[in-house]
């Protein structure tokens, strides 16, 4: 299984699920049949968060093939990912309070000798010891073994949740601040409250093809307990009005801007931003900072096909740029965190009009999201 760094390499991938795979999507998805068996879904992922390929772009595709009715379970898995990013928008303190508790979990945990096994790939789970390989080595991991790592992470070895999610975050390509927090909390059972999800030996012997032996799990567990509340916030999200002669800023989320309308427009000078890892709070690996640097690359080749005058700056650099300022929305995590921590306030956004639109929905669960999604759907797509 790879991942190139490119838009068009993305772009096949889609193609190809879309084309071969994508009928028995909501039959086989659950099944993780191992790091080279991946055809049952589409490993699209690590394109999607850097906004290489977009949810509207997927689902226009997806439809061009065949009717909703029949990828409905696709589409409601692409438009899950807007979905927690709304609810996290609306709940920022999440974010700042896994950060915040991170850091007391490292400290606590640095010398633990069973956290140190397991982000090795050490502990006498089998199964768990060649997902952690995996994660280090395809940046990737099934959905479903996403859920049995963080389950048997929490409550088999008794390890926070905090750590875990870091773990993910540092080596997966896809690694995400809203999908991926909000993952480890509902397995954990502090997203839906007393809800969390077990890994059993069965389940996961049927769905890995019995791939694994000798899983012996912590089957009679009690959930993460927080009362914790954190309350919505009122955000009506208003963004600039006029975005011409402006300096624009493109974070690594937003990697495919110049197929949008947005070229219709005539920016000062556009600026496409890095950030590192001095400038994170969680260290990513190298081969994810790589990915993202290629990314990166692979967007400049498309704009200089089109002639679209651009800068590469690190994120530090955001200061010395001249006002006015706007940025395509980078959403709650790393980089907008820069943006606070640094007083840089100077800054207009442009959110996505999908975003805008389907984020007032994320309010409540997604059961209750999912009830929009038609109307997501005649609205743009
Ligand atoms: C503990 C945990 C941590 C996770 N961390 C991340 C993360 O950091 N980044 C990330 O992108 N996803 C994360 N996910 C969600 C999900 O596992 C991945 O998006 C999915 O496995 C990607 O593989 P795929 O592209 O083959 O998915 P497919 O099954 O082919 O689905 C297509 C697309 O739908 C979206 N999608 C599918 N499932 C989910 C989901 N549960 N939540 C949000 N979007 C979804 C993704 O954009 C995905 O590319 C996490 C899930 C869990 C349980």
């Amino acid at each position: 299984m790879k991942f190139e760094p490119s838009r068009s390499f993305a772009l096949k991938k889609l193609e190809n699920f879309i084309e071969n795979n994508l009928s028995q999507y909501s039959k086989l998805r659950n099944f993780d049949f191992g790091p080279e068996k991946r055809s049952n879904i589409s490993c699209i992922s690590p394109y999607v968060t850097h906004g290489i390929l977009t949810e509207v772009e997927i689902i226009k595709e997806v439809l061009k093939k065949s009717l909703f009715i029949k990828n409905e379970k696709f589409i409601q898995e692409i438009l899950w990912r807007i979905y927690w990013k709304g609810w996290l928008e609306l709940r920022p303190t999440v974010w700042s309070d896994y950060l915040t508790n991170l850091k007391k979990k490292k400290l606590e945990f640095k010398d633990n000798q069973n956290y140190l096994n397991a982000i090795k790939g050490k502990t006498n789970i089998e199964c768990f010891n060649q997902w952690v390989i995996e994660l280090k080595e395809f940046n990737y991991l099934h959905n479903h073994t996403r859920m049995w790592f963080a389950s048997i992470w929490i409550f088999t070895l008794n390890l926070p949740w905090e750590l875990g999610a870091e773990l993910f975050l540092k080596h997966l390509f896809d690694g995400d601040s809203a999908s991926n927090t909000l993952g480890w909390r509902w397995v954990a059972g502090i997203q839906t409250k007393g809800k969390h999800y077990l890994a059993t030996e069965w389940n996961i012997k049927k769905f890995s093809n019995n791939r694994f032996d000798k899983i012996k799990l912590n089957e009679k567990i009690i959930p993460v307990f927080s009362d914790k509340i954190h309350p919505l916030v009122k955000n009506d999200f208003s963004e600039a009005k006029n975005i011409n002669d402006k300096n624009l800023l493109v974070f690594d989320n937003s990697l495919s801007f110049e197929v949008t309308d947005l070229t219709n427009h005539n920016f000062k000078n556009i600026f496409i931003i890095s950030n590192e890892n001095d400038t994170r709070s969680i260290k990513i690996s190298d081969k994810s900072i790589n990915f993202k640097k290629y990314l990166i690359d692979d967007q400049e080749i498309r704009l200089k096909k089109k002639s679209i005058k651009y800068e590469k700056i690190n994120i530090k650099e955001i200061k010395s740029i001249g006002e006015p300022l706007v940025a395509l929305y980078p959403s709650v995590g790393e980089n907008i965190d820069f943006l606070n921590k640094n007083n840089i306030k100077n800054i207009e956004f442009i959110y996505r009009k999908i975003d805008k639109f389907s984020w007032k929905f994320c309010n409540k669960g997604f059961f209750n999201f999912k009830n929009y999604i038609p109307k997501i759907i005649q609205e743009f797509i």
